[in-house]
């Protein structure tokens, strides 16, 4: 079959994508390993909520019309979202078709799929950025009686073992799964790493409306000063609700924090002596935005007063090595994020981390692309709100290149 781009992946990059290369009148298939929107149906926690308020669904051409614009959609919800986008211009999405390898093909691909091949100009990779779990090396030290999941593969407190849990990671999921669990009566004790510490709500708004607002979340990755340093930040230490899920607020709720895990060897786990640290750097940090958010509202919206709830930061260290047998840890959660894997990608174009070199999402092989990166361009490239940016601009690209690729009497 032939086509002239292959978009491979429909989460919500795949399907923006779509959309801004049929606006310019580029043909082209969406191929779907699973369901469109896959990675939100299997790869959630059956709490999960979206962090971003559903105003934040700007994709190309569309925007959520629901009746709460301020709230957090959950799974189905965002699902039916990603559906009634795709319907609304006829995608032409091909599910459950699994790319299996893409090759070069002449000056143009091979892209290989369980369900036949197509021939094709230009490829657009938009299999996510969050596919992987990232799983330290020193998991393998844990026995076997301990049973380890992550982010994508945890589901709700009653499918773990019984007994308690260590969570790894205080970001986005950690602090929510660990939230949950101890909610649920679990013992839980949490290793804490560095983290992007904020407040849900700040005078009288959602975090997120003033980081919108301020343009934090549009800087570019010209913009900042260590490229590499932006890519890895942590995700935002925040829960969907009004409910705190900061550091502060776990341990009132019973969590045991404690440093940054650095050995796990046989039923014995160890801690770094840096939780104060740790913290300590997350409030600067945290001091730093909400100082950028005054100064904008102080000058544009008067009569917005500061208000109270900053998260308290300081908290009390916990233990620093934990024989997990002795204390009834049966479950460990990596909540340590998330990396890309390009397994069927034959293409040179990956950097020695394995992830896409490109620029804005465009490769060093003519006709190969990405969305969804991490910093592609703006802060936010990898939220739903953000991808539109990035998906015009490719889509302006692929269509100068097809006009160059058109003989001159047509
Ligand atoms: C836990 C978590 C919470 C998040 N919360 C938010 C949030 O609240 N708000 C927000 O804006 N963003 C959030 N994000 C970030 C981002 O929106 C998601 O990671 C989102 O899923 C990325 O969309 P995507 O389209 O780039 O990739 P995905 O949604 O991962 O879509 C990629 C698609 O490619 C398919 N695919 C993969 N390999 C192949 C193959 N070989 N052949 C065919 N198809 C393939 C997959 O099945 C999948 O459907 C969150 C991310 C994580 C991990």
């Amino acid at each position: 079959m032939h086509t002239n781009t292959v978009v491979i992946g429909a989460g919500h990059a795949g399907l923006a994508m779509s959309r801004c290369l049929a606006d310019r009148g580029l043909e082209h298939v969406v191929l779907e390993r699973g369901r469109l929107g896959e990675r939100w149906r299997t790869a959630r926690w059956d709490s999960f909520r979206l962090l971003t308020p559903a105003w934040m669904m700007r994709l190309p051409g569309h925007a959520y019309h629901g009746e709460n614009a301020d709230a957090f959609l959950t799974v189905p919800e965002l699902v039916s979202y990603l559906a009634e986008y795709a319907r609304s211009f006829d995608a032409p999405v091909h599910e459950m078709t699994t790319v299996t390898r893409v090759s070069r093909d002449g000056d143009g691909y091979l892209v290989r799929t369980d369900r036949g091949e197509w021939r094709c100009s230009n490829v657009v990779i938009a299999t996510g950025y969050h596919s992987c779990a990232r799983v330290p090396a020193m998991a393998a030290g844990l026995p076997s009686e301990v049973v380890q999941v992550n982010p994508a593969s945890y589901r709700r407190p009653g499918l773990l073992a019984d007994g308690g849990v260590l969570v790894v990671g205080a970001s986005a999921s950690g602090v929510q799964i660990a939230d949950e669990l101890a909610q649920s009566g679990r013992d839980v004790v949490l290793a804490v790493g560095s983290h992007t510490l904020l407040p849900r709500r700040y005078r009288g708004r959602d975090i997120l409306w003033w980081l919108d607002r301020t343009g934090a979340l549009d800087r570019t990755i010209d913009d900042v000063r260590d490229p590499v340093a932006a890519r890895g930040e942590p995700s935002l230490q925040l829960g969907a609700s009004e409910r705190p899920v900061n550091l502060k607020a776990l341990q009132a709720h019973g969590v045991r924090l404690a440093g940054r895990l650095i050995g796990a060897e046989a039923g014995d786990v160890r801690f770094a002596d840096d939780l104060v640290a740790t913290t300590t750097a997350a409030a600067v940090r945290l001091n730093r935005v909400l100082a950028d958010i005054d100064r904008y509202a102080d000058d544009r919206i008067p009569g917005v007063a500061a208000d109270a709830t900053v998260p308290a930061t300081r908290v009390r260290p916990g233990p620093r090595q934990l024989n997990l047998d002795r204390v009834g840890v049966r479950t460990v959660v990596w909540a340590t994020g998330f990396r890309p894997t390009y397994p069927w990608l034959t293409v040179p174009v990956l950097d020695e981390t394995g992830r896409i070199r490109h620029h804005r999402g465009i490769t060093a092989a003519p006709g190969l692309y990405a969305i969804g990166l991490r910093f592609q361009h703006r802060r936010n490239a990898t939220f739903i709100d953000g991808v539109r940016h990035d998906a015009a601009y490719l889509a302006d690209h692929l269509a100068a290149r097809r006009s160059l690729e058109r003989p001159l009497h047509h």
